[in-house]
């Protein structure tokens, strides 16, 4: 066998020299001599004995078959492996094709109210917890919550994915492999409804003044941005209009007295003479006292009121006087007394409290009734007008809280929605809804554009996870949860079990998991194309939806 096995010409004391027979005087030690050469003719032997005899141990305590004769000499190729090409395991730790290694976790097939299976809300038993959790009626209804408020992604019913798990032969080639795992936690979500939008004044808190008539801009007392009150003087128009007025209200009050007088100068002499005289004089008087009224009443359709009482018995120097700078403060009255001799002019007020945001005059300009002379606005409350698009203008309701973000800014205003536009914009498909800002701190300006958020659903304890853990498999949405045994011990199968997700908000790289996974589950998030890698190899390449 020997000679077989490594092929060597034999070597044997007794046939190596038949014809010269060693002298017994050059060999003083025959027997031990002998000995010798018999071992040393026989080392080779030995030493593959040896090796056969360790082979055939390993072998044994590792469940391998002792080597054919064969395959020593090399008449076939060597196959000594335990190895699971399909799933990448050695043969006999692969809990696939064992699965007595490792039982299938319990199939609870489909959740018709959450759209997963094996939803780990109906059956918290499925999760890769070692502690079965307990689940609230809170994270019932939040997920009810969620699922009522849009549709959500899909997953195939029949798909029967979920079930399938994925094995690594260690710890080592998982990390080699790139992949990189993660606590599912929880955290607040909001879900919104985005659009684009801007500030702008709102119009019912908004002022466009003119002067009343026209005439010529004497004085522009303010600027854009200044403050002001309802009914303070903004600019000082010289109208001729308004000194024509003034002029036939004197002429009307005058008037006026002189037919009283008479009326009741011929009253007096009643009897006396003809009844027809009286009341000619007393309708004359009707006559004057209307002409005062309606003068009085052309002035005040002008701002301009008169207390004509006070001045009817003044001499007409002294009416003119105290007429001429009707609707001034006195202040300004005795201000303007020495820098004009005009009595047209006639103050421009604003109509409101609020701030000037445009001024469209400059002294000695003509202006007309037709001319916004200034526009003054109340910023203490600003209109946020948003476009959101067509398809979504069905998740939102007045009343709903609305945050805006001007541009350039880091800071959010909030408000609430108060209408919601009921057609939408033929070219953009946008639907304009409004809400009201508080600025009472003055940070909004008007025409300030933005991004606004108009919130439909806040959740204060959500499972939320990396978009990178959650995959579409051609008919369903997975994750790779990691096995609860997996760090039981260092020889512990290295599995991860793939879980139906249904996926709620995406916010950037961040997706809430409305059902599927639990919190203090680990999930794959990174290096996750390895697994899908297996996962279709096992599948025959046939995806997701093969059995
Ligand atoms: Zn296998
Ligand atoms: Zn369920
Ligand atoms: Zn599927």
């Amino acid at each position: 066998m020997s000679q077989s096995v490594i092929g060597r010409p034999s070597v044997n004391p007794d046939t190596s020299s038949p014809d010269t027979p060693a002298p017994t005087d050059q060999r003083p030690h025959g027997l031990v001599w002998k000995l010798g050469r018999w071992f040393l003719d026989g080392l080779p032997t030995i030493i593959v004995m040896s090796v056969l005899v360790a082979i055939g141990y390993y072998g044994h305590t590792h469940h391998w078959k002792i080597p054919t004769f064969a395959e020593l000499t090399g008449q076939a190729k060597l196959v000594v492996k335990d190895w699971c090409e399909e799933h990448g395991v050695p043969e006999s730790k692969c809990v696939i094709c064992n699965p007595d290694l490792m039982p299938a976790s319990p199939d609870y097939g489909w959740c018709t109210e959450h759209g997963v299976n094996n939803c780990p809300l109906h059956h918290p038993d499925v999760a890769e917890l070692k502690k079965t959790p307990v689940i609230t009626e809170a994270t019932m209804q939040q997920a009810d919550r969620a699922l009522a408020l849009r549709e959500r992604p899909d997953n195939n019913a029949a798909c029967k994915v979920y079930q399938k798990r994925i094995q690594f032969a260690s710890n080592e080639a998982v990390q080699q492999a790139g992949v990189d795992v993660e606590l599912v936690d929880q955290e607040s979500v909001t879900e919104w409804v985005s659009g684009t939008g801007e500030i702008r004044y709102d119009p019912t808190r908004l002022a466009n003044l003119s002067s009343r008539v026209p005439g010529t801009a004497w004085r522009v007392l303010k600027n854009v941005g200044d403050q002001v009150e309802e009914g303070e003087i903004l600019a000082v128009v010289d109208a001729a209009e308004v000194g024509l007025l003034k002029t036939d209200l004197v002429k009307a009050i005058v008037a006026e007295k002189l037919a009283r007088k008479n009326f009741e100068r011929l009253n007096g002499l009643k009897g006396a003479i003809a009844g027809k005289d009286i009341l000619e004089a007393e309708s004359i008087l009707a006559k004057e006292e209307a002409e005062v009224l309606s003068v009085e009443q052309a002035l005040a359709n002008l701002g301009l009121s008169v207390d004509v009482s006070s001045i009817a018995n003044l001499s007409k120097q002294a009416m003119i006087d105290r007429l001429r700078f009707l609707g001034f403060p006195n202040e300004l009255a005795e201000q303007f007394r020495s820098q004009t001799a005009s009595a047209n002019l006639i103050p421009v007020r604003s109509s409101m409290n609020g701030v000037i945001t445009e001024r469209n005059v400059v002294s000695s300009e003509v202006v007309t009734p037709e001319r916004t002379l200034f526009e003054v606005a109340d910023p203490s409350w600003m209109w946020l007008i948003l476009n959101v698009p067509l398809e979504e203008a069905s998740l939102i309701q007045v009343g709903q809280q609305v945050r805006f973000q001007p541009n350039g800014s880091r800071k959010e205003v909030t408000g609430n929605l108060s209408w919601i536009s009921t057609a939408a914009d033929k070219q953009t498909r946008m639907v304009k809804v409004r809400a009201e800002i508080d600025n009472a701190e003055g940070q909004l300006r008007d025409e300030t554009f933005g991004a606004g958020r108009i919130i439909l659903r806040q959740e204060k304890q959500a499972v939320v996870i990396p978009r990178s853990a959650v995959h579409w498999e051609g008919c369903c949405q997975v994750v790779f949860v990691r096995n609860k045994h997996y760090f039981d011990s260092p020889e512990s199968p290295k599995v991860f079990q793939l879980r139906n997700v249904r996926t709620g908000f995406v916010n950037g790289n961040r997706v809430e998991i409305i059902a599927g996974l639990l919190p203090d589950e680990v999930v794959v998030t990174q290096g996750s194309d390895v697994l899908r890698a297996q996962l279709l190899k096992n599948s025959l390449g046939a995806g997701c939806c093969a059995e």
